[in-house]
């Protein structure tokens, strides 16, 4: 490399910042990737749908020493591609709304687990080692302070730390920015990811392979599959509810009051919400046990808008920057994109190849470029994610007068 090469020191090995790191590794810009989780296998999380983000992902990023995408869709195991579309339905009647919808722009389903290790190929992660600090050096530059009190140097620092940021924190509160970008969909979620025998898992995947959504009185309920043992014995699901929660939503409190409650809680919750759904999806819930180690885990639909970011050698990538509503199912895929488009502006910018056309404009420059882009494009998604939860909760009779198949046909061809 050029002595001209910046280092990118990137907070958070998530799906935008890894992201990054691949198209830096294409243009051979060195980089460090801290990561707080301990190991991969720290957070396996659940299932999601690339849609977007297919055609750029895959232009973007080196592909020689990777299998093929379709190798990671939730449905590989039982031979299928991952691109089955789901089933919506009448969370009462199984009426069906619609079946086979996929997203616009193209469809798979994969495992999040599996994306991030497809993402982690070649990029070498820092795990256990958390940023808890930083600071600008006297050559414009930044140095970061980990949990073991280490000291590492770099040209510029993006913060991918999901929507929590301690970076997005940090980096206003420096620049004095007192109002908080962070706001709460007043929605109550509650989910669990559940290992079934066969038994029980076909039952949902003879309904729809990949998942099954059904909607009931301002509540939605679905039922998605995040993985399968690769002789079938065993496949996880995940259920997960949400409903309107006027009162209690957006209070500054709700997320320690949700996080206190007993798994006996928050199943009684879910419980009365669906107790009169139809099968296969109400015995998703009502055989969830805490003696088989499952897990109820409340959800935070939380968004992040920014209306710009402090000029300087560090910029925000991925949820800190642009969290959204989860149900549009376009969160992970705008993160990505913002690591694609960074990353594209800082190779070009400074690869070996460019680098003799003449000077590259300063890194805090290509992110001012990089910010207006992403700003502008993830404030729209921001705003149709929000609208999109509504519509989502509709009362039952609502849902009855929707044409819900010509909608999605509509989706799908715009
Ligand atoms: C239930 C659910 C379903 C979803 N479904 C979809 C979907 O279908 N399609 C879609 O596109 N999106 C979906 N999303 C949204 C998507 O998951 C997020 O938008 C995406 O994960 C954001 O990626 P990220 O890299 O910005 O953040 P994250 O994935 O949150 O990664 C941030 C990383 O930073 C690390 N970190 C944090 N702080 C530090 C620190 N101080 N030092 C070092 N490391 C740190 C974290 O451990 C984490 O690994 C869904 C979200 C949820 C909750």
């Amino acid at each position: 490399m050029s002595s001209e090469s910046p280092r990118i020191l990137i907070v958070g090995a998530g799906l935008g910042g890894l992201t990054l790191a691949q198209v830096l590794r294409k243009y051979s810009i060195p980089f460090t990737i801290y990561e707080r989780d301990a190991s991969p296998q720290s957070r396996l999380g659940w299932s999601l749908t690339l849609s977007t983000i297919i055609s750029p992902l895959l232009a973007a990023v080196p592909q020689e020493d990777k299998p093929p995408l379709s190798d990671i869709a939730v449905t590989h195991t039982f031979g299928k591609t991952g691109s089955e579309g789901m089933i919506l339905m009448n969370a009462y009647t199984g009426k069906v709304f619609a079946k086979d919808v996929t997203k616009p722009g193209g469809h798979l389903r994969v495992s999040r687990a599996a994306l991030r290790d497809w993402l982690s190929i070649g990029v070498d992660i820092q795990w256990d080692k958390r940023v808890v600090e930083w600071n600008t050096t006297e050559d414009g530059g930044v140095e970061v302070v980990l949990s073991d009190g280490t000291r590492e140097r770099g040209s510029a620092l993006v913060g991918a730390d999901g929507v929590q940021s301690h970076i997005r924190s940090s980096l206003l509160a420096k620049a004095g920015i007192t109002t908080n970008p962070l706001s709460w969909l007043p929605y109550k979620l509650y989910a669990c990811a559940r290992d079934l025998p066969p038994a029980k898992y076909k039952p949902i995947y003879e309904v729809n392979p990949t998942a099954v959504g059904s909607f009931g009185d301002n509540l939605l309920f679905f039922g998605v599959i995040n993985r399968a043992a690769p002789d079938l014995s065993t496949a996880e699901y995940l259920w997960f509810t949400s409903w309107p929660d006027l009162g209690a939503g957006g209070r500054p409190d709700f997320m320690e009051r949700q996080h206190s409650k007993s798994f006996e809680e928050m199943m009684a919750e879910v419980k009365e919400k669906v107790k009169d759904t139809v099968e296969p999806l109400r015995g998703l819930v009502f055989d969830t046990s805490k003696e088989n180690g499952e897990e109820i885990v409340p959800i935070f639909l939380r968004q992040v808008k920014l209306d710009a970011i402090p000029e300087g050698p560090v910029t925000l990538l991925g949820d800190a920057a642009h969290a959204m509503s989860i149900f549009k199912g376009e969160g992970g895929n705008h993160a990505m994109l913002s690591g694609i488009e960074l990353g594209e502006l800082i190779g070009k910018a400074y690869s070996v190849a460019s680098l003799p056309a003449g000077t590259p404009p300063p890194l805090p420059a290509l992110f001012k470029e990089y910010e207006a882009k992403m700003l502008a494009r993830t404030r729209v998604a921001i705003e149709s994610s929000a609208k999109a939860t509504e519509w989502m909760h509709a009362s039952i009779g609502e849902w009855e007068t929707r044409d819900v198949a010509a909608l999605a046909d509509r989706g799908r061809s715009t």
